[in-house]
């Protein structure tokens, strides 16, 4: 039966009231935030991944909140912790203030300078991820102020996301004891399925490889011992594809797709009905596709393992020269994207077994990993937020998955693999996520705010 969101009969008119008089006050924090360029992959904006943490602890500490900022070998996070109940359960929100670099062309405004225009806020981060951050912040800020029941908090927002969140584990396993224990962890960093609010249930893992061959110390004329000598680059594509098959599925044995279960299978089959694939083909610019039935292309990115090849190394480059020799050292560069299901070191030698069947001296190189995640679809925070985007975003949910991985995540489901994730997305496809002239809507801010305020509250009633 799913969740009855029971909220107290004055909370709408109360918000309603509370947003008039602080959403002015969200775009101006919104606005700083924009101001400051945490570009996570420059790292002469390492200083400004410090001060925009400095600037949300400071917001943070109006609010009630205990906050640190935590040095790592990397950037820095910060944490914040908002006790209202001793004997209450704790919940962890994650955002991250880290952004893309903003250097396309396309930039109608400057990408740092906030620009309120119709009903956007223009600005490179402000839809991924600050503004979304700020929407529950004041929902937050709300429940405290009307003095309606909130789960104690512990915020936890890093600047590394747009990096690969390489110490977002180092940083949790430092933390140790010190981190509370949360009964569920809300992210939000996710986007609509269309005109959709959505629900991210799973999200793929990746796996980084090199398949590399060796055939003697130099390389060799093809005309004086071709034929006669192995050709590395030859044998290598020929063991590459045999990794799928003509429709791209993977044909590793051992890499299969998951079995989805009943409530998964329907999901699916709801999004399919919505799903947009002229769309998807004017996002991809022309490029064919393996299939044009939308519900197997929405298994294909939620639900399938990839095997792709993206570069070789120690190959001829130069335009119109062709050169004739043969390689005598080759090296492959591939990603397998994964299932939550899939341990990704299992992944990486069945990968090498099966090279190797095509022949014994192919070698491959892990180049990192990271696991895939998913939440069950029954657990009960993730009921409460369907229950919440109905109320916030007047639309119930589509319970969706994503083809792409959140670093940070599979961090927390190893430390705290009790803790359902709840991705809600607060952002439209138009906002430009990492893209040129990104925005955050006005009315997304609105109803992610209250999207959020019904979610912390129904959660204290579970
Ligand atoms: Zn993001």
């Amino acid at each position: 039966m799913p969740f009855a969101l029971s909220l107290p009969s004055d909370f709408d008119t109360r918000l309603h009231a509370f947003q008039a008089q602080e959403i002015p006050n969200l775009i101006a924090d919104l606005e700083q935030l924009v101001r400051i360029p945490s570009i996570s992959k420059l790292p002469e904006h390492a200083g400004d991944c410090l001060k925009v943490l400095e600037c949300v602890s400071e917001l943070t500490q109006k609010l009630g909140f205990q906050t640190e900022i935590v040095k790592t070998p990397g950037l820095p996070v910060f944490i914040g912790w908002l006790e209202t109940d001793p004997n209450a359960p704790w919940i962890t929100i994650y955002n991250h203030m880290d952004v893309q670099p903003a250097e396309e062309p396309q930039w109608e405004s400057a990408p740092f300078e906030p620009l309120l225009k119709d009903d956007r806020l223009y600005g490179r981060g402000s839809t991924d991820d600050k503004g979304p951050a700020l929407t529950t912040l004041y929902a937050i800020a709300f429940l405290k102020r009307v003095g309606y029941a909130l789960p104690n908090i512990q915020l936890i927002y890093e600047t590394e996301e747009e990096n690969g969140s390489g110490h977002f584990g180092w940083f949790l396993d430092h933390m140790g004891s010190r981190l509370k224990t949360p009964r569920s962890i809300l992210v939000s960093d996710t986007i609509f399925e269309g005109e959709h609010p959505a629900l991210t249930y799973r999200l793929r893992g990746l796996l980084q490889a090199e398949a590399e061959l060796v055939s003697g110390s130099m390389d060799q004329h093809s005309g004086l011992v071709g034929g006669v000598v192995e050709n590395p680059l030859n044998i290598l594509i020929r063991a590459l594809a045999t990794c799928t098959d003509a429709q791209g599925n993977v044909t590793i044995p051992g890499v299969s797709a998951p079995v989805l279960n009943a409530e998964e299978q329907a999901a699916l089959e709801k999004t399919a009905e919505v799903f947009d694939i002229q769309r998807l083909h004017q996002d991809t610019a022309g490029a064919r596709f393996y299939s044009e039935d939308p519900r197997e292309i929405i298994e294909r990115i939620w639900c399938r393992p990839t095997f792709e090849v993206h570069g070789f190394e120690g190959i001829q480059t130069t335009p119109k020269v062709i050169k004739s020799a043969l390689p005598y050292h080759v090296k492959a560069k591939l990603t397998l994207r994964l299932m939550a299901e899939q341990d990704p070191n299992q992944v990486l030698q069945a990968l090498e077994k099966h090279l190797q069947s095509c022949h014994p001296a192919i070698q491959v190189n892990d180049r990192g990993q990271l696991r895939g995640c998913k939440t069950a679809l029954d657990a009960l925070p993730m009921q409460v937020a369907a229950a919440a985007c109905k109320f916030g975003f007047g639309k119930a949910p589509l319970i969706v998955g994503s083809g792409g991985t959140i670093g940070a995540l599979p961090q927390f489901q190893r430390v705290f693999p009790q803790a359902p994730l709840v991705l809600i997305a607060q952002s439209l496809m138009s906002d430009h996520y990492h893209g040129p002239n990104e925005n955050f809507r006005l009315s997304q801010i609105h109803d992610g705010m209250r999207t959020m305020a019904a979610y912390l509250y129904g959660l204290t009633k579970v």
